[in-house]
């Protein structure tokens, strides 16, 4: 008998999420306070457009005061930094992006660590990752929020679990394992972080009740690597060559879905999975950001 997993829809997450955003916008109108989003684009990285663009349509939806700076790619670090400085000090900019990855003449950790952490809706300045190991409230990074917010919505029992994460980036990996083994109901898990010099991967990911996949390859989570009735979060988006398509490419994952469809209890597809979240955080942050500039 063909498996049937719950496919966990970050498209219609989202929409939840949004929908509750604009009741707390409606409020900060009423105080006069619109939130107010500024993305940085340097150079003209295709992925990073469509990003970027993605995210100034959807706060612009939400009726927020959004603007996106597209600066040339030989912007010079100083330059840049002088950018995030005067945005730093504009009351009407609540949350401030700059889209990674940046040129390579221009120190990205240093232009993270300019932003005002005050401002930081990406969640990526060391004072929001220090606030997110210690469980304190800041901004935290948008992908790993989303997959919480899948969790709660589809109510994906966490603690006491076996969550085991592929990839150790500062953005997915190491917030996501972070955030799983908080003292709270959705944490509570024991996990486990496997990156690319983990031995035999699958001898882990095999155990795993939910397994959260973010090393940027394509459909490499095939159907015996993973255990029977597992929960699986696919965080991949990857570009593989598809000549009947009409871009020339068609959007994976980095997990097999059909294959492992047959055997996993949930699922989330790409594109509609976890892609629409990450969108959905960066506005909640803003949202977040725009309310704590009243008290
Ligand atoms: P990254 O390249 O910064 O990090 C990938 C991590 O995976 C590294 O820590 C590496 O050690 C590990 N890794 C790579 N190959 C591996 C392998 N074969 N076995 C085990 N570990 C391996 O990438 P990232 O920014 O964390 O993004 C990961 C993926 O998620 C990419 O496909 C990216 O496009 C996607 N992504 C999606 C969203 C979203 O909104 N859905 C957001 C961010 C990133």
């Amino acid at each position: 008998m063909p498996n049937n997993p719950l496919i966990l829809s970050g498209k219609e997450v989202s929409l939840a999420v949004k929908s509750d955003l604009n009741v707390r916008i409606e409020k900060l109108k009423e105080k006069g306070v619109i939130p107010g989003l500024t993305a940085v684009l340097v150079g003209e990285d295709p992925a990073s457009q469509v990003y970027v663009r993605s995210k100034e349509r959807q706060s612009a939806k939400l009726g927020f005061n959004s603007q996106v700076l597209r600066l040339d790619a030989s912007t010079s670090q100083d330059e840049l930094l002088k950018v995030v400085q005067d945005l730093n000090q504009d009351e009407k900019v609540h949350g401030i992006l700059v889209q990674l990855p940046l040129p390579k003449h221009i120190d990205s950790q240093l232009i993270i660590e300019t932003i005002n952490p005050e401002k930081d809706v990406d969640g990526f300045h060391p004072v929001s990752v220090g606030k997110l190991v210690l469980d304190l409230d800041g901004f935290v990074s948008c992908t790993p929020a989303g997959i919480l917010e899948i969790m709660k919505y589809y109510k994906i029992e966490t603690s006491g679990k076996h969550v085991v994460v592929v990839g150790r980036s500062n953005i997915v990996g190491k917030p996501m394992a972070n955030l799983m083994i908080q003292k709270k109901d959705l944490g509570n898990a024991t996990v486990t972080l496997v990156h690319t010099r983990t031995p035999d991967m699958g001898v882990h990911t095999r155990q795993a009740d939910i397994l959260i996949a973010a090393a940027g390859v394509p459909e490499f989570i095939t159907e015996d690597m993973v255990k029977d009735g597992a929960v699986i979060i696919d965080v991949g988006i990857n570009r593989v060559d598809d000549a009947s398509r009409e871009k020339g490419y068609r959007l994976v994952g980095d997990v097999d879905f059909t294959a492992v469809s047959e055997k996993c209890a949930a699922i989330t597809p790409v594109p509609g999975g976890v892609g629409p979240m990450t969108i959905a955080m960066l506005l909640s942050n803003t949202v977040k950001s725009a309310e704590n500039s009243l008290k």
